[in-house]
């Protein structure tokens, strides 16, 4: 199992080397924004929010497109807005300093546990299939229950994007990054209505959460936790 830390601090970097060394970690460690983009793909990334050359923030955000990494924001920073600004840009956890090794350890494994449920659903061409729900993405079908729903093409962007992740959290602003792009600005207020419109036509059967502040999670039967 693969951990890249990107922390600037040498001290605390090689502390944490150290003990996830010991707890079975490969650790790749980096110092900066720059060389973190650069690593080969992990399965864990702990980002340090504040990096020399760039805020942390912008590496969690370029790293959100490989849902196949767990991204914990590592922050001394313990105001509530840095910590919802983590997880916005697309952190599947944070952690705040100082913590103890056992919080850590503990955190890995949760994000770890979600990012290998998302990956045994399958390769991204094949269906994904959640409970009793089946999204194809070549053939643009959705059915629940084996009964078809029918989406529009932002609908089904939509749900294709919280299903891929389920059951993370999705972040607003991904979710009008990837779907809306440029635009975003004016369609938050859409967003709201595409999550109704999905919760009208998917049914009872697959949940939609919102977590507030934050953005929604895509839960079912199967994916609960
Ligand atoms: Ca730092």
């Amino acid at each position: 199992m693969r951990i890249t830390l990107v922390e600037d601090d040498d001290r605390v970097a090689r502390g944490l080397a150290t003990v996830l060394s010991q707890a079975g970690f490969d650790v790749h460690r980096v110092s900066t924004a720059a060389e973190a983009l650069r690593a080969a793909p992990s399965d864990v990334v702990l980002v340090d929010l504040g990096l020399p050359d760039g805020d942390g923030l912008e590496v969690i955000r370029k790293l959100r497109d490989r849902p196949e990494t767990a991204v914990i924001a590592v922050t001394a920073r313990s105001e509530e807005h840095e910590r919802v600004r983590g997880l916005r840009a697309g952190a599947d956890d944070y952690i705040v300093k100082p913590f103890g090794v056992p919080e850590l350890l503990a955190r890995i494994d949760a994000v770890l546990r979600r990012t290998r449920a998302a990956r045994a659903l399958g390769h991204p061409e094949e269906p994904l299939v959640l409970g009793p729900m089946r999204i194809s993405l070549g053939t643009r079908e959705v059915t629940v229950d084996s009964l078809p729903v029918t989406l529009t093409r932002k609908e089904f962007a939509l749900l294709h994007l919280l299903a891929r992740r389920a059951p993370n959290v999705v972040s607003r602003d991904v979710i009008l990054d990837q779907i809306w792009g440029a635009t975003w600005e004016s369609s938050s207020r859409t967003l709201d209505t595409h999550i109704a419109a999905l919760r009208h036509k998917l049914g009872p059967a697959v949940v939609i959460r919102t977590i507030h502040g934050v953005g929604y999670r895509l839960l079912t039967d199967q994916l609960d936790c």
